[in-house]
């Protein structure tokens, strides 16, 4: 009898991202499912990097390029010593599951929820606590798009056991972005109960309303960061994530960065550490913000032509529409417009049903044609 995998590599099937990526492949589907932009990173971006190969090839210090960490502290209003560079926004997220909870922990975060966060988790043999979010209709006047934040079930949720507080604001995938009140909420509820909180805002400057508020600025003492060069440089490849620490406690969570990949690509951090002070300077978060508002609004005017319920989102680039319960499957291999199924977000109450994310991140015409294959598709369903 050979040997075993461990009963962690349970929890490790293909994601829903990758498969529906790889169905789109093989069908000729129109990619409205995995979030990544359709367009190269800009200009500036690219130019920084092949400056940097060549120049910048070899290891860095664990925590990151030391430019890097500065060019973060700069932008995000914090101290070089707090930021620590990772491999993606998914890195960040498990080595903060490395370094705050394990065995015997529990792990609050809403649903639904961002796929990485279960098995992230569970990995660790923590237990993953979801609190759904009320689906209110579109016409309700909700500010989340028809998601509201259950305040009472969310303190209902903590026990003894209970370690951290995960949150995702802007919101994948429910578009929402939570208002100062809603933090301030969900701040004094971390310091009653003592929990450690992960604020995953990797799409902190993708916004149509009100600017997001960080949540560290609101309890800088218990609150850690996840951000993302990916979301905001259209670069989700590159695999450039950060994390900002409260003051102070960021050693002990590179110790345990550095045994996962050591460092981040040395040049391609590089050279974001150029392009962060241009991508301010010049205004690029506010052209990105104004281009997918367009395209949002296009893929919203569509799907409500089609008579379909939209919930708007705030934030993101992720929108998600209430459809007749068909399947992702058999819309990818018929209409050929892959999507995320909503039931993909759920794993413990009941998913709403028809729901399904779209991703506007990508070119007009490929949203456009993506429409018309759908009105097409359900209009021969009937
Ligand atoms: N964040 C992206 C999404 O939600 C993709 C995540 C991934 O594939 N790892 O679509």
């Amino acid at each position: 009898m050979p040997a075993e995998f461990h009963p962690r590599t349970k929890v490790t099937t293909e994601s829903i991202f990758s498969r529906m990526s790889r169905l789109a492949l093989q069908h000729g589907a129109i990619n409205l499912g995995q979030g990544f932009p359709s367009n190269p990173p800009p200009g500036f971006l690219l130019e920084a990097a092949r400056r940097a190969l060549g120049r910048v090839d070899q290891y860095t210090p664990p925590p990151g390029l030391p430019a890097l960490r500065e060019a973060l502290a700069e932008d995000l209003g914090v101290t070089p010593e707090q930021v620590i560079v990772t491999a993606g926004a998914t890195e960040a997220l498990s080595s903060l599951a490395d370094s705050l909870y394990g065995e015997g922990d529990e792990v609050v975060m809403l649903e639904p929820y961002f796929d990485a966060y279960l098995p992230q988790t569970l990995m660790v043999g923590a237990k993953p606590v979801l609190v759904p979010m009320r689906l209110q209709p579109t016409d309700s006047g909700s500010p989340g798009g028809g998601w509201e934040l259950d305040l009472e079930a969310l303190e209902a949720a903590i026990t003894p056991r209970s370690k951290v507080l995960l949150l995702n604001s802007p919101y994948n995938p429910t578009g929402s972005v939570f208002s100062r009140e809603e933090l301030e909420a969900i701040v004094a509820l971390a310091r009653r109960h003592d929990l450690w909180v992960i604020s995953d805002e990797v799409y902190d400057e993708l916004y149509f309303g009100a600017p997001p508020t960080p949540l560290r600025t609101l309890a800088p003492e218990r609150v850690f960061t996840v951000g993302s060069a990916g979301k905001r440089l259209e670069a989700t490849g590159w695999r450039i994530g950060w994390i900002v620490t409260p003051p102070g406690l960021a050693p002990e969570v590179a110790g345990m960065r550095q045994w996962s990949s050591f460092c981040s690509a040395a040049p391609l951090q590089a050279a974001v550490a150029e392009a962060l002070p241009l991508a301010r300077a010049e205004g690029f978060y506010a052209e990105l913000r104004e281009s997918y508002g367009r395209r949002k609004d296009l893929l919203a005017q569509g799907l409500r032509g089609m008579g379909l319920e939209v919930f708007e989102p705030q934030g993101t680039y992720f929108l998600t529409v209430r459809m007749p319960e068909i399947g992702a499957e058999v819309l990818v291999q018929e209409a050929r417009v892959a999507i995320i199924p909503g039931s993909a977000f759920y794993a413990s109450s009941p998913p709403p049903q028809g729901l399904y994310r779209f991703a506007f991140c990508k070119t007009a015409d490929d949203i456009e044609q993506a429409l018309e294959r759908l009105e097409r598709f359900l209009r021969v369903r009937g």
